[in-house]
């Protein structure tokens, strides 16, 4: 299925706003709740993880993340017993070096080893149910919240999986089916570990509710709910959801004990319905208190889903890092496969090593008219960027090997037609000032698009507006090469853009 660009932005946001919520909650687990000017901050986790790194939430989802983008063996899905298998193993992999994993995904883990070990080659996904069970039974519940703090992914995959048997879906047609196959990957994948129906019922209405956010930019957990067993289970669900998208609900009300998956649920869509960002959403499920990174991974993956890769603050994403290794641009790249089956787009994107092609304009690295530590160019001069270059800032897409080693990749998701970004304004603020962040940092930075025509040049006019002092039609004549001695031979900022500019630096004027 062929996503249109906005909800590419939506599906990737997904997966970066739970890892964000994750390691952002990650120093507050366990611990009180916050009144509502509390701003968190990243910081080393309860359970040793370092600044900005992501927990066990983040770490279990991956691997349901990568078997989806084919990275465990192409050509099966998670629907299939070969695809569950690929993910048990990577868990039980993890599980042995993992800073933390939870008691009931730890003791089902290794009651699936100990039988691996007499069944060589088993298809692992019975034995992970029999398991399961097995633990429900002795332990006499098995509702943690370890289940759908690792659903994000399968909201992803429900659209991947749905692609193949359905007409394209577009943002217009809202009305579309909740999907079945979404329904029974959320189910299957929670009861790996989980066997309590409670878990089930949550995954399954989370996961529903990222996919119609994707889809269509709108929460709606309640779509989710005919596919909850129709009587008392589904009354009982139907009242929860009431309860936390009530107008004054927030997860402080659902703090206590939220370690239980329905108590989890109830904070994190309290959290989402009440929020106006994708900031707001997860500083809210932070205050919330209690399993902090849990509830934040929760929330954020379906905030992400509702505003967007472009919605979330270049502040929250670049720090976030974690196991097996990735930052956000991996899980964007991982995001981006999952959701289109495991295949890239007509352009190779997000697997081809380079997304450069040979008929845009060439222009050379020049200097900020405003900042000679910022240069601006097009995408083929990062095959020879100024050697004074620490960080690039992309406003185009990347392939896998354009960035050279040793340089920070600043990706801000732009897309250079109108109509086709989700968050705008917001979007091109956060480029002029990543811009301004970096460079406090000490870096010199490389700013590009495809050609240094349109999206460079509205970036570089707003970063020396916002941060030295220009006017605007200053920046506007200084960097426009096409007319007298300006920047950018190739300048032309799209009308929409241009006029985006001129929107933020009035608002910000007034
Ligand atoms: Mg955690």
């Amino acid at each position: 299925m062929n996503l249109e660009a906005r909800q590419m932005d939506r599906a990737v946001g997904a997966i970066v706003g739970g890892a964000i919520g994750d390691a952002l909650g990650a120093q507050y687990e366990f611990g009180p709740a916050h009144p509502d000017d509390f701003i968190p901050q990243f910081g080393r986790g309860h359970f040793g993880h370092g600044v900005g790194e992501w927990t066990d939430d983040t770490e279990m989802s991956i691997p349901i993340l990568r078997q989806a983008a084919g990275e465990l063996g192409a050509g099966t899905s998670v629907l299939e017993p070969a695809g569950q298998t690929a993910i048990l193993k990577e868990w039980i992999t993890w599980s042995h070096s993992a800073k933390d994993v939870g008691n009931q995904t730890r003791a089902v883990l290794r009651a699936i080893e100990a039988q691996m070990a007499h069944a060589e080659g088993a298809v692992l996904n019975e034995i992970a149910l029999q398991a399961s069970e097995r633990q429900h039974e002795q332990a006499g519940k098995s509702a943690g919240n370890g289940s759908l703090m690792r659903t994000g992914p399968i909201g992803l995959i429900g659209i991947a999986l749905s692609a193949s048997s359905e007409p394209a879906r577009s943002e217009s047609a809202s009305n579309e089916p909740a999907s079945e196959k979404t329904a029974l990957a959320a189910g299957q994948i929670a009861q790996l570990t989980h066997w309590e129906s409670d878990n089930v019922d949550a995954c399954v209405l989370w996961s529903l509710a990222i996919e119609h956010a994707i889809l269509t930019g709108e929460i709606d957990v309640r779509r989710g709910l005919h596919f909850v067993p129709e009587g008392q289970r589904r009354e009982r669900w139907s009242g929860y959801i009431n309860e936390a998208i009530a107008p004054d609900a927030h997860p402080r009300d659902f703090m206590n004990g939220n370690g239980w998956v329905v108590q989890a649920f109830k904070a994190a869509l309290s959290a989402v319905a009440g929020a106006e960002s994708f900031e707001d959403a997860v500083y809210r499920a932070i205050r919330g208190g209690g399993d902090t990174d849990t509830v934040a991974a929760i929330a954020g993956n379906l905030a992400g889903a509702k505003f967007g890769l472009s919605g979330i603050p270049l502040s929250l994403q670049l720090p976030v890092h974690g196991y097996p290794g990735l930052d956000v641009n991996a899980l964007v790249r991982l995001a981006a496969l999952a959701v289109r089956g495991g295949k890239p787009d007509k352009q190779g994107w997000p697997s081809a090593t380079s997304m450069l092609n040979p008929s845009w304009r060439r222009t050379e690295p020049v200097q900020h008219p405003f900042d000679a530590g910022v240069w601006l160019g097009s995408q083929s001069s990062l095959s020879h960027l100024p050697e004074s270059v620490g960080a690039v800032v992309s406003l185009s897409r990347l392939g896998t090997k354009e960035i050279p080693a040793g340089i920070q990749s600043v990706r801000v998701w732009l897309v250079d037609t109108a109509g086709e970004n989700n968050n705008l304004d917001f979007t091109l603020t956060e480029a002029g000032d990543v811009i301004a962040l970096l460079r406090k940092q000490g870096k010199q930075v490389f700013v590009h698009c495809a050609e240094a025509r349109s999206r460079t040049s509205a970036a570089a006019a707003l970063y020396a507006v916002r941060h030295r002092g220009a006017s605007l039609n200053e920046a506007w004549s200084r960097l426009n090469g096409r007319a007298g001695s300006g920047a950018l031979p190739h300048y032309d900022p799209a009308p929409f853009l241009r006029e985006a500019v001129e929107r933020i630096v009035t608002s910000a004027a007034r």
